[in-house]
């Protein structure tokens, strides 16, 4: 029994009624191309959200979780609205809402929340809450719900009750998520398709660098990013950055816009270019100048970086990666290195040096492994 369902039975006397989880997730590349229509690449992490939950008795609905110790937040899942629930059981309680805005009957429940995704850090802690809550209603409810419609419940709980205006990537990579593949969105109308990234096969592995930089100004810098994009759009009159190509940007008058239009547009061609390769089963190494490609415009067109990512990056590179870059929004959370097996404790060793000198706290950094999607337990 997983220790979260052992949790579960101490404290309500039975056993749940089954144990469902959802995980975090790595962007591999396709960075602020999800607002714009464009693509993105993401895979699921072995870190993940487990949920283990049973109709209520009560009249409420009590959600606890381990991460958070102190009282079950209480409300009631069949009424509850935008507005209600704060804190970290919004994203429970949101879920309940737009899950019942879905169309889906819902009636109170019990849930014990544990995870591993490491909050904060870009890596989608709040998605794969969600995710897990997502699918333990459907499982509870026994609903068939397909998942890419559970994805969307689960963003419309960020994006309306939690009121983070984030894009659709972070549901849809923790609900599509395969061992030993990457997920391929089209954001412009959700379809997905799974690409081959067997990095064992070839001698390698993706790490993960959580640079746990300080985020500053991100909430304030994501919407001027989104705002910059919209004015481009707006500028070459196309419907979203998506539609636009690299001969379209010397219209563009403003320096600024120009910039961050590029970096969308690049990015996008980076993205088919990097699935065209692993699609055709060209060796990972392949994709290594494309990760460089990004992270450069990300830091120069963008200007989404920080000293943190940077250096985390031009570290890896030092230190034999094949190719790194920034994952994630921006403004800090985590950077991605591709690198040979036997190169890994080079590059860990590059990577924790340049921060111990320069007094900054020690990065964490583990292999990313792409991993199954949201799914039952027990
Ligand atoms: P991330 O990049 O990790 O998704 P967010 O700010 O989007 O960062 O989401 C983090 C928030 O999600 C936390 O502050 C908390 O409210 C909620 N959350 C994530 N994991 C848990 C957990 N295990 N238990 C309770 N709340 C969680
Ligand atoms: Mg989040």
């Amino acid at each position: 029994m997983s220790a979260v369902a052992e949790t579960f039975a101490s404290r309500h006397g039975s056993a749940p009624t089954g144990v469902w989880f959802a995980p975090g997730r790595v962007n591999l590349i396709g960075e602020h191309t999800d607002y714009n229509d464009g693509f993105v690449l993401p895979f699921a992490l072995p870190q993940r959200a487990v949920v283990a939950a049973a109709p209520a008795s009560g009249a409420r609905s009590r959600v606890r979780s381990v991460q958070e110790p102190g009282a079950a937040v209480e409300f009631s899942a069949a009424t509850v609205v935008p507005g209600e629930v704060p804190g970290w059981a919004a994203y429970v309680a949101g879920t309940c809402w737009a899950f019942r805005e879905a169309g889906y009957p819902l009636g109170e429940v019990e849930l014990e929340l544990d995870s591993d995704v490491p909050v904060g850090a870009g890596l989608s802690s709040s998605a794969a809450v969600e995710c897990a809550v997502g699918v333990a209603l459907a499982g509870l409810a026994g609903s068939r719900i397909g998942p890419t419609e559970l994805a969307r419940i689960a963003r419309r709980a960020e994006n309306e009750f939690v009121g983070a205006p984030t894009g659709g990537m972070d549901q849809m990579a923790s609900m599509h998520g395969r061992e030993g593949r990457l997920v391929f969105l089209d954001t412009r109308d959700d379809r997905v398709e799974l690409v081959p990234f067997d990095l064992p096969a070839h001698g390698l592995e993706l790490l993960v660098v959580d640079t746990r930089a300080p985020h500053a100004h991100a909430g304030g810098e994501y919407g001027a990013r989104r705002a910059d994009c919209e004015a481009a759009a707006a500028a070459l009159g196309v419907a979203a950055l998506r539609d636009a190509g690299p001969q379209d940007l010397e219209r563009i008058g403003d320096e600024r816009i120009r910039r961050r239009a590029r970096h969308v547009v690049t990015e996008n061609a980076r993205v088919l270019e990097v699935v065209r390769l692993l699609s055709g089963g060209a060796d990972p190494r392949a994709i290594g100048p494309l990760l460089d490609a990004s992270h450069t415009s990300m830091r120069d067109d963008f200007e989404i970086t920080v000293p943190h990512v940077d250096v985390a990056v031009e570290a890896a590179r030092d230190g034999g990666a094949a190719g790194a870059r920034m994952t994630g929004g921006g403004f800090g959370g985590c950077v991605i290195a591709l690198a040979d097996t036997d190169r890994v404790p080079a590059v860990t060793a590059a990577v924790t040096a340049a921060y111990a000198e320069r007094g900054w706290t020690e990065p964490v950094v583990f292999a990313g492994t792409p991993s199954p999607g949201a799914g039952r337990l027990l």
